[in-house]
């Protein structure tokens, strides 16, 4: 199947009878024909559910069906983005462990790995996303266990070069996790490119309408966890009667290990009702993304001639910093977010934001509605200035974040917010 196929109908195959619609299955428990069954099941829990605090009928549909779009072999779904970027990392690292993670990641990545890993012991080593093969090199450390960037970033819009980091995190024998929320697997596939692990914040284009906050972890499959470098993942593992990842589950170990271990622990797992309505989303996503492209492009070349606009970042745009990257990675299009940089500073930028009629001034990003944000009065509002610097942003930015009403109206909005601008 192509992917506008596979956005329908992975992951779910009803049967003779059976409803045409993935069911909810509000349920937090299943039912076992004896005791012995309910035994065989904890031996190994891929036979069937056991409970819904790390996996639902529901959820595992919506798993099977991103897994497939972005052509890995399994994923699991999360309560949210911030849990899948967590969770892939600490899948892989303990307390004494390193990994490196690229500058211009989401602000709220930033935090998480710079801020709260740091209290559990795991330091998070920051590279530029134009790191030169040597210097990306020098940045590992004998306890570095992975490589951690967004293809499309949020909101600095600069485009990894995904084969490049692959390459070298596979010479120092570790994983490379990509944060695919922007790009989508319908704009780039980064497993194809080398990534071994995609997550997303599903938040995002994902579900598409702003309905639910979600994340998935997508495992390629790929990775050779037996390198030396994972004992987790090729020792017994006590907290689950001896379990060896990499033998007994080999096809996918990165996933159910996460599952396994961390979702089990941690229990962030979506409720049957959120997965329902990502699924939603997902049917239409191939047909979105491009449509948020074409609006997209059309919005950076309108603000590309305005005089009041000091800079457009737009990765589709001719002449920006990423355009070859882009033209390689998401040769579709690059995506529906824009950032712009008005003349005049933190004070133009937030005229022109509040002159905005259709666009909504939202902590929102990748809806369906066209919504607007100033990344340096919020989500990158922790940052000090050396880490918004790193990342990318400056005080007259805006991230403009394309709906997909007609580009028509969302031209003439702006409009209005320029007007504002003295
Ligand atoms: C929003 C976002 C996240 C965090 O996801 P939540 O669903 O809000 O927890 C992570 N990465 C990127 C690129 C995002 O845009």
């Amino acid at each position: 199947m192509k992917i506008e196929s596979q956005c329908l109908h992975e992951g779910y195959d009803p049967q003779n009878g059976e409803p045409r619609v993935m069911p909810i299955y509000q349920s937090t428990t299943y039912v076992y024909d004896s005791t012995k069954a309910v035994g065989d099941v904890f031996d190994d829990p891929t036979l069937s559910m056991i409970y819904s605090r790390f996996e639902n009928p529901t959820t595992d549909a919506v798993e099977k069906k991103i897994a497939a779009l972005e052509g890995g072999v399994a994923a699991m779904c999360t309560s949210s983005g911030q849990a899948a970027s967590l969770i892939s990392i600490l899948n892989l690292c303990s307390a004494g462990d390193s990994f490196i993670a690229v500058s211009t990641i989401y602000g709220g990545t930033v935090n998480l790995f710079a801020v709260t890993l740091k209290r559990l012991g795991i330091e998070c080593i920051f590279v530029s996303p134009d790191s030169s093969d040597d210097e990306l090199r020098k940045a590992f450390k004998p306890n570095t266990k992975c490589v951690f960037g967004e293809t499309i970033a949020n909101p600095a819009l600069t485009v990894l070069d995904i084969e490049r980091f692959a390459k070298i995190a596979h010479e120092k024998g570790v994983p490379l996790i990509i944060d695919n929320t922007f790009a989508t697997p319908i704009l780039c596939r980064p497993i194809e490119w080398g990534a071994d692990i995609i997550i997303h914040s599903t938040s995002k284009y994902m579900d598409g309408h702003a309905v639910q906050v979600g994340g998935v972890i997508v495992d390629s499959g790929k990775f050779d966890f037996t390198n030396g470098n994972f004992p987790d993942f090729t020792e017994p593992d006590e907290s689950y009667h001896g379990v060896v990842y990499t033998k007994d589950y080999a096809f996918a170990p990165f996933i159910v290990k996460a599952r396994m271990q961390l979702m089990r622990d941690f229990g962030c797992y979506p409720a049957a009702n959120s997965s329902f309505l990502l699924n939603l989303g997902l049917e239409t996503l191939a047909l979105r993304m491009k449509q948020y492209c074409e609006n997209a492009l059309k919005v950076a070349k309108f603000f590309k001639e305005q005089d009041k606009i000091e800079e457009v970042i737009y990765p589709g745009l001719e002449g920006d910093k990423y355009y070859e990257l882009a033209k390689k990675y998401t040769p579709m299009g690059a995506s529906g977010v824009i950032s712009i940089v008005v003349k005049g500073g933190r004070e133009n930028a937030i005229k022109f934001m509040d002159a905005l009629e259709l666009a909504s001034n939202e902590v929102h990003v990748a809806d369906i509605r066209t919504c607007v944000l100033h990344p340096a009065s919020a989500t990158h509002r922790q940052l000090t200035d050396e880490q918004l610097a790193a990342a990318g942003i400056n005080g007259g930015m805006i991230r403009f974040s394309c709906g997909l009403e007609n580009v028509d109206d969302i031209i003439e909005d702006i409009k209005k917010g320029l007007k504002a601008i003295d």
